[in-house]
């Protein structure tokens, strides 16, 4: 019963803000409307009561509600018993009772900054070289109150055909939160259409518009810089089908561009007919600057990547080719771009430091490293920059 009047309190402290917002809105009209009026006459005048009103008008604006943010997905509502989301504005502190993880509501809501600011990722790695696990259930909260997600695909969503633990409940969180999100990929081999087959084949079902390789990055890339081109390439169908996409057209004489992706068609023709064609005009574009990839048969080892097999072409025409994909800022840009975000909202989660990481960084992206790929928590040292987060892996985002 007590709930019940209390609640009835609080909707009649909303109605009446509201019908003193309105009164002050109609006022502050009223005030805007005799100014304009009068503005023919005494212009400055008029100007100057004009911005006294609309200053007047911010500052009275009805702030009496209290604005906590809910920073982890999953807090529990005491008043409705229904579950708040990440992101959601709710009155009162007390009206959330307990996250995911059981946490007191104090542990899962913050005032107005929404970087969450004091978070140090050093905190994270204990002396033994072991994530802390609450700096993981910190991490977690911070990264699951962003509005918008760039997922990295091999070695944070699955391995080879192995889907990875904890991704088909991420993805299906993802969507009951209604969070915008992107697989974003540096390989170039496979088209969308197929990416999102794969993933379905390991239980996990999303649209293909949910997809952007580095394939697409490049032809979006190309288009930019010059329409209705042509292009020679060495790549897989995703390779071909955006360029395609994009109005390119194929040209083994004398193209725009030489394009060079991963693929296991790869020759010693098609390396030396590359040369020829960067010798006589055509500019050297890769997808990424990849060295190597895992291994899809030799579990702990790697493959030539498209890194390594554009470096025959640039040792022998004497040219440095341009890297679209990751970490490429221009390919994060483009996945903000594409899911509609703001870099300030948006996080990317990877597996290597040298690309989802570093690719983040440039691009003002948090980013959060997971640790069920390329880069392990003793690699940290080798480099010169950090990512803001560290998890052990996506099943750390929902306990
Ligand atoms: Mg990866």
């Amino acid at each position: 019963m007590r709930e019940r009047e209390r609640e009835r309190e609080r909707e009649r402290e909303r109605e009446r803000d509201l019908c003193i917002a309105m009164a002050i809105a109609v006022a502050y009209v009223r005030v805007l409307f005799l100014c304009f009026s009068t503005m023919s006459s005494t212009s400055s005048i008029s100007m100057t009561m004009m911005m006294m009103a609309i200053r007047q008008a911010v500052r009275d604006l009805p702030m009496r509600q209290p604005r906590l943010r809910v920073w982890c997905g999953g807090c529990i509502c005491r008043r409705t018993s229904t579950v708040a989301t990440a992101g959601d504005v709710v009155a009162e502190q007390q009206d959330l009772k307990q996250d995911l993880c059981g946490n007191e509501s104090k542990k899962v809501i913050r005032h107005g900054d929404k970087r969450g600011g004091g978070w140090d990722w050093r905190k994270q790695v204990s002396d033994a070289n072991q994530l802390d696990m609450d700096s993981i259930n910190e991490a977690r909260m911070h990264i699951l109150a962003k509005e918008a997600f760039i997922i990295d695909m091999d070695g944070v969503i699955y391995h080879g055909n192995r889907l990875l633990p904890g991704v088909a409940e991420f993805v299906a969180w993802l969507h009951s939160s209604r969070k915008r999100f992107l697989f974003l990929t540096n390989s170039s081999d496979k088209t969308p259409d197929e990416l999102q087959r794969k993933l379905a084949r390991l239980g996990v079902v999303v649209d293909a518009s949910h997809f952007y390789t580095s394939a697409q990055a490049t032809a979006a890339f190309l288009a930019s810089q010059r329409p209705s081109g042509s292009v020679y390439v060495i790549g897989d169908p995703g390779l071909h089908q955006a360029l395609y996409s994009a109005g390119y057209v194929m040209n083994d004489v004398n193209p725009d561009y030489v394009v060079v992706g991963e693929t296991p068609s790869y020759s010693y023709e098609k390396i030396e007919h590359a040369v020829h064609l960067v010798l006589n005009g055509a500019k050297l574009i890769g997808t990424n600057c990849d060295k190597t990839d895992p291994s899809p048969d030799y579990p702990g080892e790697v493959i030539p990547a498209a890194g390594s097999l554009i470096t025959p072409i640039e040792k022998a025409a004497g040219v440095n080719a341009y890297f679209v994909g990751k970490p490429n800022p221009l390919m994060m840009r483009s996945a903000v771009t594409a899911l509609g975000s703001k870099r300030l909202h948006t996080v990317i989660i990877g597996d290597r430091m040298d690309t989802d990481i570093l690719g983040g960084l440039e691009a003002g992206i948090d980013s959060a490293l997971v640790l069920t790929g390329v880069t392990t928590l003793k690699d940290m040292h080798q480099f010169s920059y950090v990512p803001r987060y560290i998890i052990r892996g996506i099943s750390d985002l929902l306990q």
